[in-house]
């Protein structure tokens, strides 16, 4: 009998779980006393795109996990490269010039897929230690060029980039940055382009050239010398799948080689083929310098994350820099690496990135807009490959929001909840994100529950 097959022994009951819970585990952003009362829902097992907790009921997952579990759950092949690689070499570093097999095969595996350029790749264990890498990354490259005042990056208002000291303070999350004193020195940020919340005067492509020119507005009051690199999420993920015009990204690349500056392109939610390319940065249209990824790299199956490196910054870090002074225990676990190039081979054999931009993508958007012409409570849908967000509001004619305190996002995802859909709610904006393996019928079968629970969320307001 293989590990996977030993019988779990159930011990303990839903309630007996949540007690324990409640008592030693602190949750990522978690009101503790607010889950203490309810009591935290167990998820115990998954296949393929659902999940069933301690109570037997089966939920479809349509945020795949956190964003990550682009092949779906329980897929062989990863499972039996980590039991595999595990066997053989559980771990070993890449310091002190000594590298092992898997994180080899990746880094070329992933140079492979990479947009044009982009051959060489630092490994980190998150999304989170990525941005970090990438905040001393170009102020390293900045020295190397003999440029070290330039040290100031520009993030955007409700972008997210992790929770560490760097990540967080490169997002632009206000209520991250009101605990502890964020953003770190020498981090700003522009406001985004959410057409929906700032911009229904103009049209959504003039509205992304003005976006756009608030960067170049806040290069010129920083001063273009002291600014190294814009960083933004090709499609803002956490901040509520917001999908820029088509006009941003291009003129935002325009603005960043007209003042020589660094682009980065977060790719921890819209890589590996939820865009419906390989990376958002094809998809939305702009070549970057340097590429954060996460999640996707491994479907979530183990943790990994990195940075894929363009041309201009590797030749000055590999030929011209000597020792970079950074690094992690864990970067290029060979386990890690094993699975996720597993699972780049599963990506490529499905052909998900192509199913996902010619296929399912287009029809969920079609889906999307069909509910967003007729249902009440939708004032707005917007996707992009396979992560969509409805916004939900109160006067579909005028589009006027709900008052905030009435948290009606909340109320909609407790619904989800109760109905076996997993969506999430940022402020009103409900969100899907669901695996990559999800065919059509069981688009048509989210797109029912997402119907019932917003049906059940307008009973529930009048
Ligand atoms: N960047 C983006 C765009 C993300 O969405 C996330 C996480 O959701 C991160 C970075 C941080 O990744 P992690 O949670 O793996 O540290």
């Amino acid at each position: 009998m293989t590990t996977s097959q030993t019988p779990r022994i159930e011990t303990r009951s839903t309630q007996e779980w949540q007690a324990a819970d409640a008592r030693h585990f602190l949750h990522p952003f978690t009101d503790h006393k607010a889950l203490a009362a309810k009591g935290a829902r167990i998820i115990e097992r998954a296949d393929n795109i659902y999940l069933w907790d301690s109570n037997g009921q089966k939920i479809l997952d349509a945020m795949s996990g956190l964003w990550c579990v682009n092949v779906g759950y329980g897929q062989r092949a990863l499972i039996e490269a980590a039991t595999r690689q595990m066997s053989e070499l559980p771990f070993y570093n890449a310091f002190f010039q000594t590298a092992t097999v898997p994180a080899i095969e990746l880094a070329e595996a992933l140079a492979a897929i990479a947009p044009p350029g982009f051959e060489r790749v630092f490994y980190t264990c998150s999304g989170s230690e990525a941005n970090d890498t990438i905040v001393r990354m170009v102020r390293r490259f900045w020295d190397i060029e003999g440029r070290p005042q330039r040290k100031k990056i520009i993030g955007r208002v409700n972008g997210y980039h992790g929770s560490t000291m760097a990540g967080a303070s490169l997002g632009g999350m206000s209520a991250m940055h009101a605990q502890g004193g964020l953003p770190i020195p020498d981090i700003h940020h522009i406001q985004q382009p959410h057409w929906f919340e700032l911009g229904r005067h103009v049209s959504r492509e003039d509205f992304g050239l003005l976006a756009a020119g608030w960067l170049e507005a806040r290069i010129l009051e920083l001063g273009p010398e002291n600014v190294a690199a814009f960083i933004g999420e090709p499609v803002q993920g956490a901040g509520g799948v917001i999908v820029p015009p088509a006009s941003y990204w291009p003129e935002i690349e325009r603005i960043c080689r007209r003042y020589d500056i660094l682009l980065v392109s977060d790719e921890v939610i819209c890589g590996f083929g939820r865009s419906g390319q390989w990376f958002g940065c094809e998809t939305l249209g702009f070549t970057p310098d340097l590429i954060a990824f996460a999640k996707g790299v491994s479907s979530g199956y183990i943790p990994l994350g990195g940075v894929l490196v363009g041309e201009r910054v590797a030749r000055a870090l590999v030929d011209e820099g000597g020792e970079f002074e950074h690094g992690f225990t864990y970067s290029g676990h060979p386990t890690a690496c094993a699975v996720a190039l597993a699972n780049l081979r599963l990506l490529r054999q499905l052909n998900l990135p192509r199913q996902v931009g010619h296929e399912t993508g287009p029809y969920l958007a079609e889906q999307f807009a069909a509910l967003a012409a007729e249902h009440a409570l939708v004032g707005e849908a917007q996707s992009c490959g396979l992560m969509g967000a409805l916004q939900l509001v109160r006067d579909k004619a005028t589009l006027a929001p709900f008052a905030a305190a009435r948290a009606v996002g909340m109320l909609c995802r407790g619904h989800c909840f109760g109905n076996g859909l997993i969506m999430r709610a940022v402020g009103d904006r409900m969100i899907v994100a669901p695996p990559l393996v999800i065919t059509r019928a069981q688009i048509d079968e989210m797109m029912a529950l997402i119907r019932r629970c917003l049906d059940l969320t307008l009973d529930e307001l009048r």
